[in-house]
């Protein structure tokens, strides 16, 4: 049995946490907010995000809560035309074992938090902001804003993109900025003309941009996500943006994208940003873990699915207190070509869903062509439900 302290209490550090207790473990999770709360709104989790919720006991919660989605749809945004779709009933669900879904970033945040409080082998503290650690031969430090120091046998940095353990175990600066914006919104589906609902994840792609909704919190809202490559070079989070600045970027869209881009109102906006992938993110008895450990665009649609696959390889690695920096390493080197491929494809995305004129056609021609299987072939490697490594594909 090992006691460990996680760092940062998202989607990762929680589910961590909850990987070490189902292991007979120990943790304490310092969290710098006063409170475990977790804002933004859909998430969507693919069938390998939902088996690594189902190794935490939480699977059977999580799709109760969630819309299953039946299709990804993939339009010709200035045309209007619908290119393709990836069923993702039946077939999809044998052969990946789960189904698709979108899920409230809250409610999933709330399962894991609750899990973790009806474990008496997980402490969860607020209002602890990490700054960094120190280790020697027999255990590992946090080092706290204000000076305390909570010490156990290995910390776990799961404290996101700016993450405070990797700026001192990677230390490779600021993430890097995409160019790209994104605009998010929330509008009550009542709002949401019947012609205009379906129930897909519903792509919209234009030159230099690109459009997704779907809808989340059991079918109650819609979710609005539009992007376009505008240059950005500053990092920016959840900045209010005027509506008519945004139905302006998507201008060029198609009408029924545009109907639906104008329905939003409280748009808020975000520069995007990812990190290059590096090889280590291990010091010891000090790992990362999540956005800390590889941060990701979020067009794959993968970075709290990665952060609970981490959670759960890790869980099942780690043994007694004198193997943790051993362990680690193998955590690391289990995680990161899996994690490292996903962060290439979701930058890669943009060269699929951005294209204009001849290049547009090119690819409306090939993605037409694709069966159904076909495109479960092309997303196996990442939904496969057993694909995360040998160590998560225990029974
Ligand atoms: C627009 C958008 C859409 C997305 N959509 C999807 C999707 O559909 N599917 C999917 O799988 N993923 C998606 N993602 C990615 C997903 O949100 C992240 O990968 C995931 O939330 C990472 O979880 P995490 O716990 O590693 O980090 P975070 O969620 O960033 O959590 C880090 C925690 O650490 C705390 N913290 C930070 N610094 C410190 C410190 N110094 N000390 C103590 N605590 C600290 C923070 O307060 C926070 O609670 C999306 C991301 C974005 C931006």
């Amino acid at each position: 049995m090992t006691r460990t302290v996680v760092v940062g209490g998202g989607i990762g550090g929680l589910a961590a946490a909850l990987a070490l207790a189902r292991r007979g473990h120990r943790a304490v999770v310092l969290e710098r907010a006063d409170e475990f709360a977790e804002i933004g709104a859909g998430i969507q989790l693919a069938p390998n995000g939902l088996h690594a919720l189902d190794l935490l006991g939480l699977g059977d919660a999580v799709r109760a809560r969630a819309v299953h989605i039946d299709e990804l749809r993939f339009m010709d945004g200035v045309t209007g035309a619908h290119v393709a779709s990836m069923p993702l009933t039946g077939t999809y669900r044998r052969r990946f074992g789960n189904p698709y879904v979108v899920v409230h970033r809250g409610e999933l945040h709330r399962l894991l938090v609750d899990a973790c409080r009806r474990s008496a082998a997980i402490e969860l503290r607020t209002g602890s902001r990490a700054t960094g650690y120190s280790q020697d031969g027999s255990g590992a430090t946090v080092l706290l804003d204000g000076g305390g120091r909570v010490t156990a046998d290995a910390v776990i940095g799961a404290d996101g993109i700016r993450s405070a353990i990797r700026r001192q175990l990677v230390g490779d600066g600021e993430p890097r900025v995409s160019g790209i914006t994104v605009y998010r919104t929330v509008i009550p589906m009542e709002r949401v003309p019947e012609e205009l609902r379906w129930n897909a994840v519903t792509w919209w792609a234009g030159p230099g941009r690109h459009f997704v909704h779907y809808a989340i919190a059991g079918g109650r809202y819609l979710n609005l996500a539009p992007s376009v490559e505008n240059g950005v070079t500053e990092s920016f989070a959840g900045v209010p943006v005027d509506r008519e600045r945004v139905r302006g970027a998507f201008a060029a869209l198609d009408g029924t994208a545009q109907r639906l881009i104008a329905l939003g109102e409280d748009w808020k906006s975000w520069a995007l940003v990812d990190r290059d992938p590096v090889d280590r993110w291990t010091d010891g008895r000090v790992t990362l873990l999540g956005d800390a450990a590889h941060p990701m665009l979020h067009y794959a649609a993968q970075g709290a699915c990665q952060a609970l696959e981490d959670a759960v390889v890790l869980g099942d690695l780690l043994d007694d207190t004198d193997a943790i920096p051993d362990r680690f390493e193998k955590y690391n080197a289990e995680r990161h070509d899996r994690t490292a491929r996903i962060t290439h494809a979701a930058r890669a995305s943009t060269r699929l869903w951005h294209p204009a004129g001849a290049e547009a056609k090119a690819r409306n021609e090939m993605l037409s062509a694709l069966s159904g299987t076909d495109l479960h072939d092309h997303v196996a490697w990442m939904h496969g439900a057993r694909e995360f490594g040998t160590v998560g594909a225990r029974p």
